[in-house]
């Protein structure tokens, strides 16, 4: 008799405990963050939580900072806005000595807000209106170029203006990392870069600071940051040599991966992912070897994002319940979701229990609480028995989740900052129905029910 057709099935198999660097990590329960006792946080300001540590920020800045300026004599870092803008993230940051690098009119005033000099924000970003470059001009901001149209907008501009805008291109390149983003900036090997570079020159109403680039983000190469640099050097030079103007500085960009790992991989990101060191090595040899005479080197400008302040940011949740999917799986149903974690769509977070089990785990698919079938924050991860009011402790989210997060049937939790002290401070609050609904207005037709 003729077997009936089964649909083939790919199933992924989990590999036991090891992999070739040791046990795996993740069932371990984690306690505590710089101390504070992860129970006394839920119960004081709720759950789920965002929970950052001013310890980790200013750490891993610092050591961002070395990497790159023990290799290489003028670096300056400026923190990447939308990669958390959060006023008390990017005030750390701006202590520590970084400036600020923005992507709108919004971003603009935030930095301005918190207090950084116009001179030391970068305006980069595809869509900037001619009131943000106005105002960007105002308080002698960078303008970093992104396209033809902005140029001559800009130079439209710049006739009624005092001073002459300070501007930067944004360069897109073939730096080894495919697909190519070619969407930013202009194009190197084309010469429509070297085309823009000499309209402003000619046109004498913008002065001309800098050289940009910016070639994707979690870059697992460091050579291609070493092909870009070798590019901006290059460009730089015949800059100077054929325009006769002396660029300031190169900025490489961000895009440096933080130690998550990408779904998909093999193995973990702590594993695999290159240490910033580096990625330093590349830039810094790429430019100190690219002949530029040693009083004439560019400042180097890093605009690193999610490699300064993925590892300070924590998600503390609950499991609000388990069940078994109709094919047996294990399934837990988390308070927070996609809305929240952004970076599930990218990323298997480490997640990890927040106190003792029995040895016994079980594979289990983590949703969250959105009643919408896209809520998935793991497909697949092997966890204890966990019950309802059990917590999970979600690491290295401080990048993106808290800018591009949505409110979305639910409203956005409270975030914390752990100080060095080990002070809990609160540093946006849980949203509340009234300030939601704030900006909305009822017509008067509507505001009578039948
Ligand atoms: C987003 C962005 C960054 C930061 O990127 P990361 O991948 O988080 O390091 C830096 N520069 C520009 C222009 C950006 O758009």
């Amino acid at each position: 008799m003729k077997q009936p057709y089964e649909r083939p099935l790919i199933r992924k198999l989990n590999g036991g405990p090891l992999n070739k660097f040791g046990p795996r990590a993740g069932v371990q329960p984690v306690t505590a963050i710089d101390g504070v006792p992860l129970r006394e946080l839920s119960q004081r300001f709720g759950s789920p939580l965002f929970v950052l540590s001013e310890r980790q920020l200013r750490r891993s800045y610092q050591a961002a900072v070395r990497a790159f300026s023990t290799r290489y004599p003028q670096v300056q870092f400026a923190w990447s806005y939308k990669t958390n803008y959060l006023n008390a993230v990017c005030r750390v940051f701006h202590q520590e000595g970084s400036w600020a690098e923005v992507v709108s009119g919004f971003e603009l005033e935030k930095a301005l807000a918190n207090g950084v000099p116009g001179q030391q924000i970068l305006f980069n970003g595809p869509g900037k209106s001619r009131a943000d470059l106005l105002r960007a001009a105002e308080v002698d901001a960078v303008i970093h170029l992104d396209h033809a149209d902005e140029l001559h907008l800009l130079l439209d501009l710049a006739d009624g203006l005092p001073q002459r805008p300070r501007v930067a291109i944004r360069i897109n390149l073939d730096a080894g990392i495919y697909p190519q983003w070619d969407r930013f900036g202009f194009n190197y090997e084309s010469g429509q870069a070297w085309q823009a570079l000499e309209r402003i020159v000619a046109a004498g109403r913008l002065e001309l600071v800098g050289l940009h680039c910016h070639i994707g983000t979690f870059v697992l190469q460091p050579a291609a940051y070493g092909a870009a640099a070798t590019k901006l050097a290059g460009l730089a030079q015949r800059v100077r040599r054929e325009l006769q103007v002396q660029v300031q500085y190169l900025d490489l960009g961000g895009g440096f991966p933080s130690t998550n790992t990408l779904k998909g991989a093999y193995l973990p990101g702590p594993d695999t992912v290159p240490p910033l060191d580096d990625y330093a090595e590349a830039i810094s040899e790429a430019l100190l070897g690219a002949g530029f005479r040693p009083d004439e080197l560019p400042l180097l400008i890093l605009e690193a994002g999610r490699a300064l302040v993925d590892e300070a940011g924590y998600l503390l949740g609950s499991v609000l319940a388990t069940k078994r999917l109709a094919d047996g799986r294990r399934a837990t149903i988390l308070d927070f979701g996609v809305n929240l974690l952004f970076t599930s769509f990218w990323y298997d977070h480490l997640i990890s229990p927040t106190r003792e089990y029995s040895a016994q785990t079980e594979n289990t698919v983590l949703y969250g609480p959105l009643c919408m079938n896209i809520d998935v924050v793991r497909e697949s991860i092997s966890l204890p028995l966990l019950s309802p009011g059990d917590q999970l402790l979600v690491h290295k989210v401080g990048a993106y989740n808290m800018s591009q997060w949505q409110q979305f049937i639910t409203l956005r939790p409270n975030i914390v900052l752990i100080d060095e002290r080990g002070e809990v401070h609160i540093v946006r609050h849980a949203e509340t129905l009234e300030y939601l609904q704030q900006l909305e207005q009822v017509p008067a037709h509507l505001t009578v029910n039948s």
